[in-house]
């Protein structure tokens, strides 16, 4: 079956293949780095994996670019309250966001691309832009004028001219023509960082950094473009308005929105203040591999809510996976196969792809490999589950774990002894102090990294969990 994607463009299910039939060139909008990226980013950033390793499960390769927003209001006001340059105050955030990445497995895309590197790309576009009558300046910045733009609105579907004098369509505060235009290239105070250019000292909008970037990597129309729900309007459509008024041509083939994380129903957020980092998890005892197993399980188009509930469910999730795979890795089948099995295993196989094939259903071709195991289970309990079938089985969760990635112990192995004496010392220590919190919050942290610690009158003994 081919892989069909909801497109939200045209609003409907569409075959996906790349547009030259071989590599498949998609960019995602990637983190703004003034804060710890909560899980509901994550959420998204998670489901971006699941979509590279399936496109390249399909036989494409793959140029994915995503964007390090490293510059823009909240930035600038942070790193200055700190009296940090903004690379002092970006970088903490950015290396914080590819440990989290790299702790729930997130395959790193091809080119990583920071808004502050591509300053001379912004302002070639907006010489386009301007070129083809689309601007205007005022009060020392550079806005797009929506009114000239008739095709303004079509991925929202919103009709431009609806759109009230009053709302905005922007976060900026400046003097525009008209409440629904954005600004290109923001004038800033002298303190300010800034970069010289045609349009007067200042920095890019927001909306700017990414048309650009996106397409100095992957040309002027390339074929998916992600991020989540609250993006499609205005950051979306404003990269498609100022991109294709600069080329002529379609911006984007596929553009596809992950719908948001929830907490007790209201979006995940920063500024509502209801978020869970990766980091508190991990201190609470979770395995990152939990997290990334609850951020996959329901299908990106779906909302999620978020409870420790949902992801302890995940936890056994995987225990689950990994005893089942203990049990056939230990061996001590019957030489004949049964075939009834052997259709079982192929089965699954073939609903897990249908499952993906259908807009990524993760949820189904979770379904379809537990429904698997199950069978598989009471086939060995009853006796009537052959060698072969245990191969079959082997290969059944090796596809599974090609795109999930939730089965390995963590990829950077054991703690080395010295840091899991170092971590105890430091336990003992907050002990002393009467500082249990901390001390068990050491303990959790030890656990989420497959460390077992026994006290006893003697002290604190330790394992290794397997
Ligand atoms: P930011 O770092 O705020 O620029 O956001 C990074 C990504 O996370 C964007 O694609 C957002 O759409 C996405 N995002 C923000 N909040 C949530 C949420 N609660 N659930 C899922 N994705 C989110
Ligand atoms: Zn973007």
């Amino acid at each position: 079956m081919p892989l069909k994607l909801y497109n939200s463009l045209t609003r409907r299910h569409e075959t996906f293949e790349p547009a030259d039939g071989e590599t498949v060139k998609m960019y995602s909008c990637g983190p703004t780095v003034y804060h710890y990226a909560h899980i509901g980013n994550l959420r998204t950033f998670t489901f971006q994996d699941i979509l590279r390793r399936y496109l390249r499960r399909c036989g494409w390769k793959l140029l994915h670019v995503m964007n390090i927003t490293d510059v823009d209001d909240k930035i600038i006001k942070n790193a200055g309250e700190k009296g940090l340059s903004l690379t002092d105050y970006t970088r903490k955030y950015e290396k914080a966001f590819f440990e989290d990445a790299a702790g729930l497995r997130l395959e790193k895309p091809e080119k990583i691309a920071r808004a502050t590197e591509h300053i001379d790309a912004m302002l070639r576009l907006v010489e386009r832009i301007a070129e083809k009558g689309h601007t205007y300046r005022s009060g020392g910045s550079t806005y797009f004028k929506i009114a000239s733009w008739n095709d303004y609105g079509k991925l929202s579907r919103l009709d431009a001219k609806g759109i009230r004098a009053g709302a905005r369509v922007d976060q900026d505060e400046y003097e525009k023509d008209d409440a629904r235009d954005f600004a290109l290239w923001k004038a800033c105070r002298e303190d300010e960082p800034h970069w010289p250019g045609p349009f007067g000292a200042g920095r890019p909008g927001w909306h700017l950094e990414c048309s650009a970037m996106a397409m100095q990597y992957l040309g002027e129309t390339f074929d998916i473009h992600t991020g989540g729900v609250d993006l499609q309007f205005p950051h979306h459509e404003n990269e498609i308005a100022q991109s294709e008024a600069a080329t002529g041509k379609q911006f984007v083939r596929f553009w596809i929105h992950a719908e948001h994380l929830l907490v007790e129903g209201r979006k995940m957020s920063k500024s509502l203040g209801n978020f869970y980092t990766l980091r508190d998890l991990l201190e609470q005892g979770f395995s990152a591999e939990a997290v990334r197993y609850l951020l996959f399980s329901t299908p990106h188009r779906k909302q999620l809510n978020f409870t420790l509930d949902g992801l302890k469910g995940a936890a056994a999730a995987i225990d689950r996976l990994r005893s089942f795979r203990r049990r056939i890795a230990g061996g001590g089948f019957a030489a004949a196969a049964s075939p009834r099995m052997s259709g079982q295993a192929d089965g699954a196989r073939e609903q897990f792809f249908a499952a993906l094939d259908d807009d990524l259903n993760t949820a189904q071709a979770l379904g379809a490999v537990f429904e698997y195991i199950r069978e598989a289970n009471s086939a060995i309990d009853g006796g009537t589950f052959g060698q072969e079938n245990a191969a079959e089985a082997g290969r059944l969760l090796e596809l599974f774990d090609s795109i999930f990635d939730v089965l390995e112990p963590p990829r950077e192995g054991r703690l080395p002894a010295e840091a899991v004496e170092a971590r105890i010392a430091d336990r003992a220590r907050a002990r002393a102090a009467r500082d249990f919190a901390r001390a068990d919050r050491i303990r959790n942290e030890l656990a989420a990294q497959g460390v077992i610690l026994e006290d006893s009158r003697d002290g604190t003994a330790w394992r290794y969990a397997d």
